[in-house]
């Protein structure tokens, strides 16, 4: 196949995670990589090693005071990097850090034109913020692959979607007065569920209003809703015409996760990965990564992020 899919897996990436009875267990690489292996894929798919980010890939999005905070933690192995969600257990550090380089080499791929899109199942920890971990993100890849890739690469306006049940607010409120971080993000309401942001008057601030969408989905919202929904994410990020597309594929909003209301099927995935893909091949060369992001019921998150990666191989 002339395009093949970056599939990232390895056990750098498989540790991150916090361990029984934790819901973001450690088990969920391989879970996907199971599913995916026997879908049938593989002449579109190409594997690839995990990365790693050095503290000064971090400091792209993230303040040095809490990157020496998680360090020291993670150190230590005990207590909780937030309120009780995120626990610091040790080794974090680097398991979050390979997070981050492994979102980073994904773009650096694509930006070298060793792919047109890839995939990293355990990423999009969307609710890290710039000064703190949050609902088991410990550092935010998306937020700082966006940076790294204008720094690097020179891309500047970056379309960041969003389909997870929870709000993305790390991401939000970090780019909420970048006007060239095109942001769409499809959620449980904030009134049902964590965080409780993302509100649909939220659409960032100062030369950035307008740049940001969200759309609050009632509980129990199914595969009708969200597509009604979609359409306005898919106008939304065509007429921002950005240069690169990231996507955060989270699985916890499909029926019967245990931590969350929504009741998608995994086929709202793999149309929203599909519709991405023709987005990116109008405006961006093709250029998407996609993240597995939450998840916590394992069937759940091993097929619909096989059917995005099916997506983007169908893509071309
Ligand atoms: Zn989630």
């Amino acid at each position: 196949m002339q395009n093949p899919v970056l599939v990232y897996r390895g056990d750098a990436l498989a540790s991150y995670g916090f361990g029984d009875p934790h819901p973001f267990g450690l088990d969920r690489h391989g879970v996907f990589q199971d599913e995916l292996a026997a879908a049938g894929l593989d002449g579109g798919i190409d594997y690839a090693e995990p990365g790693h980010a050095s503290v000064d890939d971090l400091l792209f999005f993230h303040t040095a005071e809490y990157i020496d905070k998680v360090s020291r933690m993670s150190s230590e192995g005990k207590g909780y990097l937030d309120e009780g969600d995120t626990p610091a257990i040790a080794g974090i550090f680097e398991a979050a850090s390979d997070v981050v380089g492994t979102t980073m080499a994904a773009a650096d791929a694509i930006m070298e034109g060793r792919a047109k899109r890839a995939f990293v199942p355990i990423a999009g920890l969307h609710h890290a913020g710039r000064g703190n971990a949050a609902g088991f993100c410990v550092f935010n890849d998306c937020a700082v692959t966006a940076e790294y890739l204008r720094k690097k690469h020179g891309v500047r306006r970056i379309a960041y979607v969003d389909i997870d049940a929870h709000h993305g607010d790390g991401m939000f409120y970090g780019f909420e007065d970048d006007k060239d971080l095109i942001f769409a993000d499809l959620h449980e309401d904030g009134r049902f569920l964590y965080p409780g942001t993302g509100a649909a008057d939220e659409t960032g601030t100062g030369e950035a209003r307008g740049t940001k969408l969200n759309i609050p989905m009632a509980p129990g919202a199914g595969d009708n809703d969200f597509h009604m929904a979609w359409q306005r994410v898919e106008a939304y990020v065509d007429q921002a015409e950005p240069e690169f597309i990231l996507l955060q594929a989270g699985a916890d909003s499909l029926e019967g996760d245990p931590i969350t209301h929504l009741c998608y099927s995994e086929q709202a995935h793999a149309d929203a990965a599909a519709a991405l893909c023709k987005l990116a091949d109008k405006h961006c060369a093709g250029r998407i990564i996609g993240t597995g992001g939450g998840g916590y019921n394992r069937r759940n998150l091993a097929r619909a992020w096989t059917r995005v990666v099916q997506s983007f191989v169908e893509a071309g």
